[in-house]
């Protein structure tokens, strides 16, 4: 799929000032981390931070991935279902996975703060239902995370209350999550690369790694190519997210990259901006192929939704964005699209993380899906631990089981194809 990069409204709005330079001959690192996103650039800055020499290989640019082309919601938990990861590794360990989450919500905001990244962060996020079945889940949610997982901050909101917060008439009731909210990912993402290089970490642009040779034995170093140089290191990280493609085959086999499209409306003027969400906050919705939405800082409409499985661009995002757009606000039938891209997201068969080590001293993490914009932040501290000799919290993750996905390499995704017809009639019921 193309990414259609002229067309991201963050990268439109967002000047690139920094450069870094591409990998060139070879050169030797404490650790080495494959992947300029949110997950990998965390990880570098703490490892930094711990006094370890980084190198930090993005095969484009910072921001890339999914971290600078992402809806920037802020949202509690997993891509998963609480009760998933309950029933994968136990209830002690879910909560303790939860709290991971919750931490990583603050860690977000403190890093915004402390390396004053201005990224338009706004407090706020809802989670809206479209029928009867929608409003008892959503409900029951509020009680499960306030009783099981001391998590107060979520207010359910019946529909006429929603009404007067959502202008529009298609949702039956919803959750407010005043510890969530949104940003701007890009400069986000760029902001915490700055961060990261401050700290000391040396960023290579347009390094695509095209090899890896994984250390069996601790003492070893791990070895990473491109075009151009290696990089020798004692410690590796592979957080190349939906885009790492076949570097590793053995985990492509788990995870499947499903294509998302945002679009984003003209300047809309504040009073009629501010009319759509009085609150100001992110809004998702409860269906399985969901629509996303919220305000930008200067008064448009960002709109996010559809999906692709094919591994193609088929589809015209900005037209179809424009129709699901109108379906919950006709009033902005005559608004026009002036940005419109897409992404991927990595998921696995349950939609839970997938971390796991490829050597004594060679991690991965991936499979954040569309949750990644907080998890990643603390993803990124939990790499720094475990490459810094304490496994306590990776080894929760890495024991979540995953299973292949159905249909080996040709088959994959026209199961998934299948599947996800399925779940676009659960969402029609
Ligand atoms: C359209 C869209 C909307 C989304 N909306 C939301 C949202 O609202 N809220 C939310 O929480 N999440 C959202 N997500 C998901 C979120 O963006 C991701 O989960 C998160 O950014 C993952 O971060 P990451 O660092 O793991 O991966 P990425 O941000 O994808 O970064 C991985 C980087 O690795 C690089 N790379 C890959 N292979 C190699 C290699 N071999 N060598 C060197 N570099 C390599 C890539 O170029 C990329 O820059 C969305 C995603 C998309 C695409």
């Amino acid at each position: 799929m193309g990414q259609a990069d002229e067309q991201n409204f963050y990268y439109a709005n967002t000047p690139r000032t920094e450069q870094y330079p591409a990998l060139a001959g070879e050169q030797r690192f404490d650790a080495c981390i494959v992947g300029g996103g949110l997950t990998g650039i965390s990880a570098g800055l703490h490892l930094a931070e711990r006094g370890m020499r980084v190198a930090l290989l993005e095969a484009k640019h910072l921001g890339y991935g999914g971290s600078g082309r992402s809806g920037g919601q802020t949202i509690f938990g997993y891509a998963c279902e609480q009760a998933t990861l309950e029933k994968a590794v136990g209830a002690g360990d879910a909560r303790r996975l939860w709290d991971f989450i919750v931490e990583g919500m603050d860690l977000q905001r403190a890093f915004i703060a402390k390396h004053a990244i201005d990224c338009d962060y706004t407090p706020g996020h809802m989670i809206v239902g479209l029928k009867r079945r929608h409003d008892v889940g959503l409900r029951a949610e509020v009680e499960h995370l306030r009783q099981r997982y001391d998590y107060h901050s979520l207010r359910f909101i019946e529909r006429d209350e929603l009404r007067t917060i959502v202008d529009s008439d298609r949702y039956t009731s919803g959750i407010h999550d005043s510890n969530g909210g949104h940003l701007h990912p890009y400069r986000y993402t760029r902001g915490l690369g700055r961060a990261a290089e401050r700290a000391g970490v040396t960023i290579f642009e347009d390094s695509w790694a095209t090899r890896l040779e994984v250390a069996q034995h601790a003492g070893a170093d791990n070895i990473v190519h491109t075009a151009q140089g290696t990089v020798r290191a004692k410690h590796l990280l592979v957080a190349g997210g939906a885009l790492l493609g076949r570097l590793i085959p053995s985990l492509q086999s788990k995870l499947i990259d499903i294509g998302t499209y945002i679009a984003v409306t003209q300047p809309l003027g504040e009073e009629r901006a501010r009319s759509l969400i009085t609150n100001n906050a992110a809004v998702a919705d409860m269906n399985w192929i969901l629509d996303y939405f919220r305000r930008s800082s200067d008064h448009r409409l960002l709109f996010g939704g559809r999906v692709s499985y094919s591994g193609i661009d088929p589809f015209d995002s900005a037209r179809i964005l424009r129709q699901r757009m109108a379906t919950v606000f006709p009033q902005l039938d005559e608004a026009r699209v002036e940005y419109a891209w897409g992404g991927f997201i990595d998921i696995t068969l349950n939609r839970a993380p997938h971390f796991g080590r490829l050597g004594p001293n060679a991690f991965y993490m991936q499979g954040l899906a569309g949750h990644g914009m907080v998890l990643s932040t603390i993803a990124g501290k939990i790499a720094s631990e475990v490459m810094g000799g304490n496994a306590e919290r990776f080894d929760l993750y890495a024991k979540i089981p995953h299973a292949r996905f159905p249909g080996g390499t040709y088959f994959r995704r026209p199961a998934l194809v299948l599947a996800m017809l399925w779940f676009r009639i659960l969402d029609l019921l």
